[in-house]
């Protein structure tokens, strides 16, 4: 029988093969990192396709992110040999759901032809609505609002759902009707936002039961991957799918339940009656996740929905992958004695058949910077000996952390690619703040001062930017100056032309402020001056506070230069680079979004204290925060095929400060046996003689599994930065209890004078 199935078949083991070949009834595969889950469901669609169970458009397959979506296109293309006609249903939530809204969008009061509003129209909008309500928006900031709003549509809350407590949780009350206000508005605007496209889409179905079960009858089998961080709308979309369409007597209510975010609304979903009556013909859906590896719960994931599948769908066959095909036996163990530090898991053997390879190497460097050129200097050997760097990646906890690497590559001349986000200067907060400083260092940057004219908004909208042009073009002279000489006319409306003479005379006290205050300080002033930090601060979204982080890095790295215009003309330097890498780029990105995806060789550089795990996490979630800190840690170490090397620096600037830094706890949880210390390449001489080397870990049994085991600590507190005086000194062992206060071995605040 070997011999004569289907070649897509070959080489997998039996667990996977019974995951592949399970076509009927639901399938849930909980498996650790790198068993072949993704594979697996790669095979089960190429094996629906050839067994003929199902054409292209039956299959429904959810990736959690679009690159996920074309490489699994790729793979399936490379399995079936030749193409199959028209290509199953795959892609995101989203995008899917975006999909169907559009094909039925009449029945949700929106045209085909809808527009996706981005976040910036979102406000926009919202700040209108608050406008109205007269509701003060520097009290109850229309960003605020829209984080809200998107949190209860990942609830798959709609305006009539959001429990009263909560609606009224924002503007004296209003927040629910604003919320209400909001829906009815997009829809004369014929737009949904990125929430809708999922929400909408359960809407239509619940309220259309034909719709819904033309979708059921369509949809032969269902896949879905990363099962372990759905959040609740998706899950409650998926459950409404995968109910058997042949199934007339439960009603529509019985089959969805409520949301199941609050601990209530949970119980209720719970005591729902399971999805189909025995009797039912089961939906062929096949789930497969980790719940090692969700790590979305900020926003909104419930890994309970992993856990519950059992009681969703009666009857499921669960099927457990545990050898890991990925990464080598010192990558695989090292991954694996960290995440058994955190209690609530299912746990799980992962075993490898590979080599043991290379062991994980950890290395301190004196500082961010040190730590940038270190990897740098890997990276050129790893080049030199003949890698190929598509095969390398360096995983970050924050996007700011980028910033080090990305100068770091420009000098360097290695190309280099951001995964999942835009480049550190390209960011919007940074280009937002260079723009200002560029109109400060040339009035007659037009582009620059066009796009902060407004930003924040201090209504100054597109009719006077309009008219500043006007201004411009006629006389010839840059938009600066045309504002200036416009706002000693009447051509402005009173408000406005206040507006404008303010930040006009801005501008001016800042340009001469440039001769007197460095030009770091002079970027603080500016971006506390206009507002733009402050509208930052007040933002409510996920991703404002690594904004602000951001923020703060790009003043740092300005240190690094003399001037401002030196800074200016960096950053032009590094802007001018192609955007697209070649053929062979080093991959940079987030811890997030480096989920699912697999590397020769990784950096996981930053593993501190306050960093990873994040303080924030740390701050506002305790210890289920740790936990998810500590699944990424187990995310970045698994994504590594043969080598993992880790770092940490001794200070860094973590939010606008200094500080001596503490190994990150997760260093005392890896396994001295698959560990190996290693010396930083960044040139300081650093740890050679202060007996931080290999021979320390000798006495280690194994690096705790408390935290009151020997931690690692820097042993002198405040050491000058100078060039010279690194070497020397070294790690300290001593017993540190990382659970007492923190605050008192990180606070060292670094004094550079
Ligand atoms: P993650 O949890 O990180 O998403 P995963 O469980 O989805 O991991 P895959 O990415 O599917 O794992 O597989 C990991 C690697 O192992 C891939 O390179 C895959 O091709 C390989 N692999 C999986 N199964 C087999 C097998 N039976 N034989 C050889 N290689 C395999
Ligand atoms: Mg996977």
């Amino acid at each position: 029988r070997a011999a004569a199935s289907p070649q897509y078949l070959h080489g997998l083991n039996p667990e996977q093969r019974e995951a592949v070949e399970t076509l009927d009834g639901p399938v849930l595969v909980l498996a650790g990192a790198g068993t072949g889950k993704t594979r697996v469901l790669t095979t089960r669609i190429a094996h629906i396709l050839s067994q003929s169970r199902a054409r292209p458009h039956e299959i429904l397959s959810v990736t959690f992110t679009n690159k996920a979506a074309r490489e699994m296109k790729l793979r399936l293309g490379q399995m079936l040999g030749q193409a199959v006609e028209g290509m199953p249903w795959l892609g995101t939530f989203h995008s899917i759901g975006g999909r169907i809204l559009r094909i039925h969008a009449e029945l949700v009061q929106l045209k085909s032809n809808f527009t996706v509003l981005d976040v910036d129209d979102q406000v926009r909008l919202l700040k209108q609505l608050l406008q109205a309500e007269n509701i003060d928006d520097k009290r109850w900031p229309a960003r605020m609002l829209a984080g809200l709003i998107d949190s209860w549509k990942n609830r798959g809350l709609s305006p009539s759902q959001v429990p009263s407590g909560e609606a009224a949780s924002f503007g004296n009350g209003k927040g629910g009707k604003i919320y209400a206000t909001y829906q009815e508005r997009l829809k004369i605007l014929n737009a949904a936002d990125f929430g809708d496209l999922l929400l909408e889409n359960i809407r239509l179905f619940r309220e259309n039961p034909d719709v819904l079960r033309q979708y059921q009858n369509r949809f032969k089998f269902i896949l879905v991957d990363e099962y372990q961080d759905t959040n609740v709308a998706q899950y409650l979309w998926l459950r409404l799918l995968s109910q058997a369409p042949s199934q007339p007597g439960l009603p529509l209510s019985a089959v969805i339940p409520g949301p199941i975010d609050d601990a209530a609304a949970k119980q209720a979903a719970s005591a729902q009656p399971a999805l189909a009556a025995p009797s039912a013909p089961l939906k062929n859906i096949c789930c497969v996740g980790d719940d090692d590896q969700s790590i979305y719960g900020w926003r909104g994931a419930e890994v309970d929905n992993i856990l519950r599948f059992d009681h969703d769908f009666p009857g499921a066959k669960v099927i457990r992958l545990e050898r890991n095909y990925r990464s080598t036996g010192h990558i695989l163990a090292a991954a694996s004695h960290l995440i058994a530090h955190n209690e609530g898991r299912l746990g799980k053997t992962l075993r490898t058949e590979d080599v043991d390879g290379e062991k994980v190497t950890v290395t301190g460097s004196w500082d961010s910077e040190e730590e940038a050129r270190a990897i740098g200097e890997e990276l050129e050997e790893l080049q030199r000996a003949g890698e190929n760097l598509n095969d390398v990646a360096i995983l970050v906890r924050a996007s700011f952390q980028m910033r080090e690497f990305e100068d770091r590559f420009v000098t360097l001349g290695l190309p280099y690619r951001v995964i999942g986000g835009p480049r550190f200067y390209e960011r919007a907060e940074i280009r937002d703040a260079l723009a200002y400083l560029r109109t400060i260092n040339s009035p007659a940057d037009d582009l620059a001062f066009e796009r902060i004219v407004n930003v924040p908004k201090r209504g100054l909208g597109d009719a006077t930017v309009q008219l500043l042009h006007d201004h411009a073009r006629k006389r010839r002279i840059p938009l600066f100056e045309a504002a200036r000489a416009v706002v000693d006319t009447d051509e402005l409306k009173p408000k406005a032309r206040g507006s404008l003479r303010d930040l006009v005379m801005q501008f001016d006290r800042w340009r001469a402020q440039r001769e007197v205050v460095s030009h770091t300080e002079l970027a603080e002033i500016v971006l506390d001056e206009s507002g733009y930090t402050e509208m930052w601060q007040k933002d409510r979204s996920a991703d404002a506070a690594g904004r602000l982080d951001n923020l703060k890095e790009l003043v740092r790295s300005m240190e690094e230069f003399e001037n401002l215009q030196g800074f200016l003309e960096h950053i032009s330097l590094v802007m001018d680079r192609d955007g697209e890498a070649g053929d062979e780029a080093v991959s940079l990105m987030t811890l997030h979004s480096a989920k699912g995806l697999e590397f020769d060789n990784v950096f996981l550089p930053g593993w501190e204290e306050g960093l990873f795990p994040s303080q924030r996490t740390l701050d506002e979630q305790g210890r289920a925060g740790l936990e998810e800190e500590r699944r990424l840690a187990h995310v970045g170490l698994t994504r590594a095929r043969r080598r993992a090397k880790i770092y940490f620096a001794t200070n860094r600037r973590i939010h606008g400060t200094w500080s001596t830094t503490i190994p990150s706890r997760f260093l005392d949880e890896l396994p001295a046996h698959n560990v190996e210390i290693t010396e930083s390449k960044g040139g300081s001489g650093w740890g050679g003689s202060g007996g931080y080397g290999a021979s320390r870990f000798d006495n280690l049994e194994s690096f705790g599994s408390s935290y009151s085991t020997p931690g690692w600590q820097r042993a002198q507190a405040n050491r000058g930065r100078g060039g010279g005086g690194r070497s020397g000194g070294g790690f300290e062992e001593r017993q540190s209890s990382f659970s007492g206060s923190r605050s008192d071995g990180s606070s060292g605040g670094f004094n550079r004078s």
